[in-house]
């Protein structure tokens, strides 16, 4: 028993942080995706960004509104113009103009929808759906997705990630990351901008995952020391170590309590084996399934 559980202690330090690239299954290194477009998921959080803005705001004036959604669409589209589709400014364009639509018929009910088209939108040239107003003597339009100019900037560059927090080729790119939250963007300064297992640089289009370097049940703490930002793939092979080094945190905190019972025990070496010393003499092997 004694001999089985001195065996099962794990390494005092071990790092889980490893430099090695990332590998599938037949030893090569694993790449990564550089698919150039917002993931669905950015899609869909902007859309419900949107769509919870305009019913925050239904007994707002719509001057309110107006203000309030277009730095949010102006920010998304510009970050991703350079490497968004039509369709997806189209769609997104078409599901604001619904949701839009239904924030203006309901603050009417008595009204039919001639007159609710004609209160809140305006003609510009041949644009007959300028959601817009007059306030104080300016003029305010809701921003179109598709208005925003689709330039294809050159691809980012297989080196360069657009989250390593280098400024002067970001300015070059124009516009923060709309969705990047504060620790995300530590992480990624810290790591300059590459992925922690494979020593990938980042792109746009990669899962990114925010991962406990020692997992948490194997003790590890949720502070940012304790975290990193990983390719969903490296997570997933990283998460395999995990169960391991989680397998081996349970087995030395068992340790721990076999030590600290074994020391109130009275014993003495004999053999090199510890063996109980009880009032009837020694006896070999105590047993200690109780003190686990
Ligand atoms: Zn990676």
């Amino acid at each position: 028993m004694i001999n089985q559980l001195i065996r099962w202690r794990p390494p005092l330090s071990k790092t889980f942080l490893s430099t090695e690239s990332g590998k599938n299954g037949h030893g090569e290194i694993l790449g990564f995706k550089t698919i150039i477009k917002p993931s669905n998921e950015s899609v869909k959080r902007h859309y419900q960004k949107l769509s919870e803005t305009i019913k925050r705001f239904n007994a707002a004036p719509q001057v309110k509104l107006i203000k309030e959604l277009n730095p949010i669409i102006k920010g998304w589209c510009n970050y991703f113009k350079s490497v968004c589709s039509k369709e997806i400014f189209s769609g997104l364009y078409n599901l604001t103009h619904i949701r839009i639509r239904r924030w203006a018929d309901r603050r009417h009910p008595n009204k039919n929808k001639h007159w609710v088209t004609n209160k809140y939108w305006t003609t510009r040239g041949n644009d007959n759906w300028v959601f817009g107003c007059k306030y104080k003597d300016n003029t305010f339009e809701l921003i179109k997705h598709p208005r925003i100019a689709i330039t294809r900037h050159t691809k980012v560059k297989g080196t360069k990630s657009p989250y390593d927090g280098d400024s002067l080729y970001w300015a070059k790119r124009q516009g923060k990351h709309p969705e990047l939250k504060d620790p995300i963007a530590k992480m990624l300064k810290r790591q300059e901008g590459k992925c922690n297992w494979c020593q990938l640089t980042f792109q746009e289009g990669d899962a990114i995952e925010d991962d406990h370097i020692i997992a948490k049940k194997a003790g590890g703490n949720n502070s940012l020391n304790n975290r990193q930002l990983l390719h969903k793939h490296c997570h997933d092979e990283k998460t395999r170590d995990d169960l391991k080094a989680i397998k081996a945190y349970k087995q030395e905190k068992e340790w721990q309590l076999l030590t600290k019972w074994f020391d109130k025990q009275n014993w003495i070496w004999v053999d090199d084996i510890p063996t109980l010393v009880t009032s009837h003499g020694t006896h070999k092997e105590p047993d200690c399934r109780g003190a686990v």
